[in-house]
């Protein structure tokens, strides 16, 4: 892997904690009360203005840990068990407690521990879940797109088995790829790769009113309005994804607006923030992300060394090397998830109170 590839990496990685951290206080609220309770957004509303991060960072990290730790299976014996893998730990994951899980993913694990394989655990869903964790396959699998939509695909299905929870997931693996690139990316390129993989009419036209609107200049708010999102962006895939891909072909080199932009869009908006913190974090990397934004994560035992050390790894894996995985002490995880629940209770409480 060369060095702007694990610039981009690394960007990647550090880009969904962050974005995620940011838009965790805000999830779930629309654009107006999120305006109200939060006028200025210029760092995090958490608890005393630091950060935490939620299920998005998560299993960007564990699935980042299964593919480093697999990387140098031979051929389809890979991906089989880098999944394996992964079932592993999204069940371990599911026994510490995690706060705000996704139904379908919630449902998915249920059937792992039910003795289902990681190929037949997902659930007919097309929630935003797989698109959360999905930008790194893009950039690590890039040079080989065969085996990056085969990447994309194990990891979308083991949660989630709508055709379009995978064409969302492919899409933002495909636009980090491409951020990675370090140049501008027009919007017709943009679709023009994207219809290279998916031949899906309905996606394509939904995708390509995106790239209409930005090159038309439409503000990404009014977008949103067009598609259906104007109180908050769902956690639908169809409403996921072209919100991102407005905020990212809008905001390609500046990590604050971008994230900003769409956390100010409302709605599921830890796992907007996330996923689109990774394609711009990709394109900007680490130096790219404001300062204070990682002083201010908040995060332990995954703080923002253990991110970047993954990165390293994980460009140190690549292509077939082996590199060691790295572990996290899952007495601390579960230590860690506790003080999360709690906080996570206190702001639900918060918003029952004013300002409406
Ligand atoms: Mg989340």
């Amino acid at each position: 892997m060369n060095n702007q590839q694990k610039h981009a990496i690394t960007g990647c990685l550090l880009g969904t904690a962050v974005g995620d951290a940011l838009g965790l206080a805000c999830e779930g609220l629309s654009r107006r009360r999120q305006r109200k309770m939060f006028p200025v957004l210029n760092g995090y509303k958490l608890l005393f203005g630091k950060g935490m991060t939620s299920d998005d960072t998560e299993h960007t990290c564990m699935l980042a840990q299964s593919v480093i730790q697999h990387s140098n299976a031979a051929g389809d014996a890979q991906e089989k068990k880098i999944f394996s893998c992964f079932a592993w730990r999204l069940r371990f994951w599911l026994l510490g407690l995690p706060a705000g899980i996704g139904l379908a993913t919630l449902r998915s694990i249920i059937k792992l521990w039910m003795g289902f394989p990681a190929h037949r655990s997902g659930v007919f869903s097309a929630g935003n879940g797989p698109a959360m964790r999905c930008a790194f396959i893009g950039i690590y699998y890039g040079d080989d797109p065969a085996r990056m939509r085969a990447m994309v695909r194990a990891a979308t299905r083991i949660t989630h088995t709508d055709p379009k929870a995978e064409y969302g997931a492919f899409t933002v693996a495909l636009a980090a790829q491409m951020a990675a690139s370090g140049t501008d990316i027009t919007p017709a390129s943009f679709l023009h790769a994207l219809q290279q993989h998916i031949d899906n009419t309905e996606f394509i036209a939904l995708i390509q009113s995106v790239t209409d609107s930005v090159a038309q200049g439409q503000s990404c708010e009014l977008f949103a309005d067009s598609i259906g999102c104007s109180k908050g962006v769902s956690g639908y895939m169809y409403h996921t994804i072209p919100c991102v891909l407005h905020v990212w072909l809008t905001n390609q080199r500046d990590y604050r607006a971008a994230v900003t932009t769409m956390i100010r869009l409302g709605g599921d908006a830890d796992t907007t923030a996330a996923i689109l913190g990774a394609i711009v974090g990709a394109r900007v990397g680490k130096v790219g992300i404001p300062p204070e934004w990682l002083s201010d994560l908040c995060e332990w035992p995954r703080t923002v060394t253990w991110i970047e050390q993954l990165a390293v790894r994980l460009a140190q894996s690549a292509p077939n090397k082996i590199s060691a995985p790295l572990w996290v002490n899952p007495l601390n995880l579960l230590f860690r998830n506790i003080f999360f629940m709690i906080i996570v209770l206190m702001h639900g409480f918060r918003r029952l109170l004013p300002p409406y």
